[in-house]
């Protein structure tokens, strides 16, 4: 266990944290492993026609090779093209798992050679948050595409930098917003467009786990740049941004603390309310103490929508008034590469560009600052 005072983290043991993240992610997500998917020939799909984006992932974590490596086993117009890790039996074993050439695996150190790589059409950042910005805009500079995992990075400065570095470089710029493909999310942001249960009225929003393993990097602030709300909070204002269709215009929020020695950089559980033009409140609340993981959305016809649990990869459940809905099975992160794959290739734009992380970050910046400055109502006018 680090000292939870220094800053002084190694590589070496954020690494080792990270390996117990695994076994983080199967004990606070509780849902069924992707290979299992993977594994269901309702879920090999054809390929389609046109040309297929090679995608390599950066940072072999537990969402890199627990969700995204064998959703790029589903993709109709993605493929996994290379890696990049810092370390070796990581390289070593999913190389051989994926059958990638040593010339498409890459250490953070000979990271930048993919610029002579034409296999690799884009890069996935897959790293702690505070890594996003460094190794998008390497990539972009060594002009490849840049997809980005949530939170985009750790401050608007750094959203902004990233999304300047794709634009000077001519690739695009997605951040890893998976919802943006899912069915049931989809029914609640089209919901907010043509109004069939009328104008939202109100918003209550809530995602948050037990964080069991106290030396992990999301817990320290230098790898992080923050905490529950950074990383599943983040969630929340997207839904509360999606279902209304509107962005907010002030934030209030507060921050509660148990354990201030666990939590020393970050914050352990934060409550926001986010204010919309149309008089809208969203309701929200994120936690590393306790799992909560719901979102309900109330409706001017006296309906409404709920989906429990509501962000998950899989196993979402809810309705949208009397609508009970029944997906079935399907790859949101799958859908959301060949999403990007469609936009280079075919001109189809995404919804989950540079700005709309950028916009996140803006309201995110705006809760600390109020929860910083004892619950002020905080503009984002
Ligand atoms: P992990 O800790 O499991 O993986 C991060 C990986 O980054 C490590 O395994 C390691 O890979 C690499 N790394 C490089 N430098 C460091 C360092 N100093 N400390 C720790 N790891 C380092 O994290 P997650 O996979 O859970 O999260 C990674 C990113 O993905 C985060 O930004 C997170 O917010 C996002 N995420 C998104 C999800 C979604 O649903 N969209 C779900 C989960 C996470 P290597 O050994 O290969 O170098």
């Amino acid at each position: 266990m680090p000292d939870p005072k220094s800053n002084k983290l190694t590589r070496r043991h954020f690494v080792g944290a990270a390996g117990a993240g695994l076994g983080l992610a199967a004990l606070y997500y509780n849902w069924p492993r992707n290979e299992k998917e993977t594994k269901n020939p309702a879920l090999q799909t054809a390929p389609e026609a046109g040309p297929s984006l090679g995608i390599a992932l950066a940072g072999l974590g537990m969402y890199a090779i627990g969700e995204l490596a064998p959703a790029l086993q589903q993709t109709k117009r993605s493929h996994l093209a290379g890696l990049i890790s810092g370390t070796s039996s990581k390289r070593k074993k999913y190389g051989k798992e994926y059958q990638i050439d040593d010339q498409h695996i890459y250490t953070y150190e000979t990271f930048d050679q993919i610029a002579d790589d034409d296999a690799i059409d884009a890069v996935y950042v897959v790293l702690p948050n505070a890594m996003h910005a460094e190794y998008s805009i390497r990539a972009a500079e060594a002009g490849k595409h840049v997809i980005c995992e949530k939170p985009m990075a750790v401050s608007v400065a750094e959203c902004e930098k990233m999304i300047d570095a794709c634009k000077a470089n001519g690739v695009t710029l997605n951040v890893g917003y998976r919802l943006h493909h899912d069915p049931h999310h989809d029914a609640l942001r089209e919901a907010a467009k043509t109004l069939p249960l009328g104008p939202v009225t109100s918003i209550q929003s809530e995602f948050g786990f037990r964080m069991k393993d106290l030396s992990h990097w999301r817990l320290h602030k230098e790898l992080s740049g923050g905490g529950p709300l950074m990383d599943v909070g983040i969630y929340c204002i997207q839904a509360a941004r999606y279902c209304t269709d509107e962005e907010p215009i002030a934030v209030t929020a507060r921050e509660y603390k148990t354990d201030p020695e666990t939590y020393y950089s970050v914050e352990e559980t934060i409550l926001w309310e986010m204010e919309f033009p149309s008089g809208v409140v969203a309701a929200c609340h994120s936690s590393y103490n306790y799992r909560c993981e719901r979102l309900y959305v109330a409706y001017s016809n006296y309906h409404t929508a709920e989906l429990s649990p509501a962000y998950y990869y899989r196993g979402i459940e809810g309705n949208l008034g009397k609508e009970v809905f029944d997906f079935g099975d399907h790859s949101q992160q799958a859908a959301h590469m060949d999403a990007i794959s469609r936009s280079i290739y075919d001109g189809i734009p995404t919804t989950t560009g540079g700005e709309e992380g950028l916009q996140d970050m803006r309201i995110i910046e705006a809760i600390y600052k109020s929860a910083q400055n004892g619950g002020i109502r905080v503009s984002l006018a």
